[in-house]
């Protein structure tokens, strides 16, 4: 069966990581379609905007995205929409799953991250009352339930022990105490799962202290997005962590660093958390055998330390690429089976 995958390279080091994903692809499965979209920055400066009802609409087609980044613009620009809120909004990408494990220090870092994706503070309900600027905080019962019974799901599906809910309600009551409540609900079907709660504050303390005391973790929407970067920092860095945007219908897949303007264009990017991502992508499109396959190659290179300077290591993007396409290749040629593919 081949499936069709909507590409969104995006801005700075986007196009780079997606290349060498895109690629890796190509090398596992004969049986992907891949048609690429202009979306960001760049095609804001070009365009006046930066993704369109038109393109939104295509995505909707395509059996699931492969994301690169997308820049933010400097300061405050009228008219601007960002590309991936506006996906994730629109296709209701409600769960963005992160895990986060450490391969390369050894913290024993294993830590899942379901963060709201849809609402909370990145609502974008600003607006200037007289002289205060008021940002809007949307915390609702439904998008709270949908999110916490996938996550306590997916944590008894992957044979996780405990869940912790992260929160602030001891001064956002009605926002967050809703959020605390209704994942305290959810909690009372999953009883072989320990569920302890945590205030934002102290889970970052306890995360730098202690990386391998969390397991699972479920928490609002602008709290997962800091939670994401701080376990990718205590673990083996943001080149190493990729994620999934999951909704009923579409999902989209991509690594947590953003552009990265500082290193685009070097082909330094570290290109393991999109490949990684990618892999996600094959499991969620049910491609089973590839996922084996590419997780196999990807193994392989990091065990050999074949890393890019954000790891100490002095390999291109390109290397990396051509390391882990290799790799498959020599696992399909074992004759393992394998090459049999959906
Ligand atoms: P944006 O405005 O798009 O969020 P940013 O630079 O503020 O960009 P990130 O792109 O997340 O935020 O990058 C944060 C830091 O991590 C930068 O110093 C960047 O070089 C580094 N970094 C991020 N991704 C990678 C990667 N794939 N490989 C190597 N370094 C990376």
């Amino acid at each position: 069966m081949v499936h069709k995958i909507a590409v969104i390279p995006g801005d700075g080091i986007g196009p780079e990581v997606i290349d060498a994903a895109v690629q890796v692809l190509k090398a596992v499965s004969n049986n992907l379609n891949f048609t690429y979209f202009e979306v960001g920055y760049d095609r804001f400066k070009k365009k006046g905007e930066a993704i369109n009802d038109e393109i939104l609409e295509k995505l909707k087609k395509f059996d699931a995205i492969l994301f690169g980044a997308v820049a933010s613009p400097p300061g405050i620009v009228k008219n601007y929409r960002s590309a991936i809120l506006t996906i994730r909004r629109d296709l209701d990408l409600y769960a963005n799953i992160r895990p986060i494990k450490s391969y390369i220090k050894k913290n024993n870092l294993d830590l899942i991250i379901f963060r709201e994706n849809t609402e909370g503070l990145y609502s974008q309900n600003e607006y200037m009352r007289d002289k205060e600027a008021v940002a809007e905080k949307i915390v609702t019962e439904e998008k709270t339930r949908r999110l916490a019974e996938l996550a306590y799901k997916k944590a008894t599906e992957m044979g996780r022990k405990r869940l912790t809910i992260v929160h602030k309600a001891n001064v956002l009551r009605l926002t967050d105490g809703l959020f605390l409540r209704v994942c305290r609900s959810v909690s009372q079907q999953y009883p072989e799962i320990v569920t302890d709660e945590k205030y934002i504050d102290n889970t970052c303390y306890q995360l730098a202290r202690n990386p391998s005391s969390f397991d699972v973790i479920i928490t609002t929407n602008l709290y997962g997005d800091i939670l994401g970067d701080l376990a990718a920092g205590i673990g083996d860095g943001l080149g190493f962590a990729p994620s999934s945007n999951l909704g009923t219908r579409w999902a989209l897949f991509e690594p947590v660093h953003g552009s990265a303007p500082d290193i685009a264009g070097k082909n330094i990017a570290n290109p393991f958390a999109t490949i990684i991502s990618a892999k996600f992508m094959l499991e969620y499109l049910r491609r089973k055998k590839e996922a084996e396959i590419l997780e196999e190659a990807i193994k392989f290179v990091i065990e050999r330390k074949i890393f890019t300077p954000d790891l100490g290591g002095d390999f291109k993007t390109v290397a990396i690429t051509q390391q882990i396409i290799k790799e498959i290749e020599k696992i399909q040629s074992k004759g393992t089976g394998y090459e049999a593919q959906n």
